[in-house]
């Protein structure tokens, strides 16, 4: 007997939005880019093509930069901060209705599991959304007393710093544009979108969501196209107010350079290269579960990856025992097999530089405890890996590598300023991993890793906590109260008495 299995109605959603004709939001109308271009997008598990994409750059950013600049004194400026928050919520209510499809259409694009995408990166939006809706109603500023005796009343307030260009990487990359988009538009702010050419999908998928959710054109604009030339018009443009990047420190490089043409604000949060640091007292089996989980999640490619791990001498067999039986357990697919656990990196270019990492490893004097390969001839798929004999001056322990590729390294001291000095020692300090039963251990780590975040023993991030980098690793922070804040200026008005 011949049973056909029927594609679930999510299935064929996806499916058609990916073959739909593709085109840009601008001012509410969907639009070709200017010039006619379009650019390949690619499923990193088989290297087919399953889309074209406009390929946007200064004329149709310069047209969306129009739109957003018309719409900030719109219809949107008259909402109340209540009628903002609720058209978010309606979003996020679309959105979790329709999570299935998206996370398909992620995992075609980007190539991380189904399963992760919809309760990691789906649930996560959503989350995200109606956390920032409730702070639409909440931006105060305060009454101030001034310190001369001059008989004045003082306050603040805070107004939308106006419109904002959102500039996405591929590893998260519906979740990375709404992280930016729910505080922005909570925050009464237009925007233009502009995501990673790697995964323009998701972006664009959004896109006809949010005006199906009723937003008034030119609120939300979304250009595809490539960072050199529709990423580099949105930076240099003189009317946009503010820049959102994540992505590498290279290009917030660039991005500084360009912001000071109009001096806009700038919000980047770039690499990392966090350490993870396991002192003899841990729960060694939840540190291996968590080390683990946050260097190959994501097949590695995580801001915020534990790609350094300094094990204390008495317990660094063990962990790399155990972290090795996981790398070499994980199953590495397509994430549309059910049985996957980590897909593949997002392009031939990304599991190049990983794989060349890792051979750079080798002839600095590393050595391979597990994986270090390509796994199979088709699509982009690297194995779970870990280095052993890394030394400080190598460049897999400096460098973001972006893959599943962990830099194992044990210290033998006790002296806590000496573990901080070594795990502080790169660029980076964007987030960190503390794993210890001593509180008074744990909290002085804390005070002395130079990093964004101190995640002891599992804790994660959150849409309330701020999260950020010190030194390369960014500029101001995303989430919480300091992330939508950074959606606003503040105004302070003294009032002669
Ligand atoms: P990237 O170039 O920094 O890409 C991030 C975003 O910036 C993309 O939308 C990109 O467009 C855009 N962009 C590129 N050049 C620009 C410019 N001159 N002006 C304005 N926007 C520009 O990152 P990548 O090349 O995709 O990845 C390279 C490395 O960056 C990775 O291996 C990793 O080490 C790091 N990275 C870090 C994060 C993070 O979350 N911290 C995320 C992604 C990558 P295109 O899509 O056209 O490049
Ligand atoms: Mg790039």
């Amino acid at each position: 007997m011949n049973v056909e299995v029927q594609p679930k109605a999510y299935e064929k959603r996806a499916a058609e939005f990916i073959a739909s004709r593709q085109q840009m939001l601008i001012g509410g109308a969907w639009v070709d880019a200017a010039s006619g271009e379009t650019f390949e997008v690619e499923n990193p598990a088989t290297g087919q093509v399953i889309a074209h994409v406009p390929s946007g750059d200064g004329a149709d950013i310069d047209a969306a930069v129009k739109a957003a600049r018309r719409a900030l004194s719109g219809p949107w400026s008259k909402l109340t901060p209540a009628q903002r928050a609720a058209m978010i919520w309606r979003m996020s209510d679309a959105l979790e209705a329709s999570a299935e499809e998206f996370a398909l259409i992620e995992t075609l694009d980007n190539g991380k599991p189904f399963t992760a995408a919809l309760n990691g990166d789906l649930r996560t939006c959503v989350e995200n959304m109606r956390y920032n809706a409730g702070w639409a109603t909440k931006l105060n500023g305060e009454q101030i007393n001034p310190s001369s005796p001059t008989a004045l009343l003082a306050y603040t307030m805070r107004e939308p710093v106006g419109v904002v260009g959102l500039i996405v990487p591929w590893n998260f990359p519906l979740t990375m544009a709404v992280n930016k988009l729910s505080p922005a538009l909570a925050a009464g702010c237009t925007v233009v979108l502009k995501p990673a050419e790697q995964t323009p999908l998701s972006a664009l998928r959004l896109g006809r969501l949010v005006e199906a959710c009723g937003f008034p054109e030119g609120v939300v604009n979304v250009v595809t196209g490539f960072g050199h030339t529709a990423g580099q018009a949105l930076t240099d443009h003189p009317d946009v107010d503010k820049i959102s990047f994540t992505g590498s420190t290279e290009v917030g490089r660039k991005i500084l350079r360009a912001a000071g043409g109009n001096f806009k604000r700038v919000m980047l949060e770039l690499g990392g290269k966090s350490p993870v640091i396991i002192f003899p007292d841990a729960d060694l089996d939840k540190a291996i579960e968590g080390a683990s989980r946050g260097i190959f999640a994501n097949t590695g490619q995580t801001c915020a990856a534990n790609s350094r791990l300094y094990a204390h001498r008495s317990v660094f067999d063990r962990m790399l025992e155990g972290i090795s039986e996981r790398a070499s357990k994980l199953r590495v697919g397509d994430g549309t097999d059910a049985a996957t656990e980590i897909g593949p990196v997002v392009s031939r270019t990304q599991m190049q530089r990983v794989l060349g990492y890792v051979e750079s490893g080798r002839s600095e004097g590393a050595s391979v405890a597990v994986g270090g390969q390509r796994r199979g001839d088709q699509g982009y798929f690297v194995e779970p890996t870990v280095l052993v004999q890394t030394s400080r001056s190598m460049r897999v322990v400096q460098e973001e590598i972006f893959g599943p590729v962990l830099c194992a390294m044990s210290f033998e001291m006790d002296d806590l300023d000496r573990i901080a000095t070594e795990a502080n020692d790169t660029v980076y300090g964007l987030s960190s991993a503390v794993w210890t039963r001593d509180i008074t251990t744990a909290h002085l780590m804390a005070r002395k890793i130079k990093a964004g975040m101190v995640r002891i023993n599992g804790g994660g991030v959150d849409h309330a906590l701020p999260f950020g980098g010190y030194k390369q690793s960014g500029w101001g922070r995303e989430y919480g109260r300091e992330g939508i804040e950074a959606y606003t200026e503040l105004k302070t008005v003294a009032v002669a008495m």
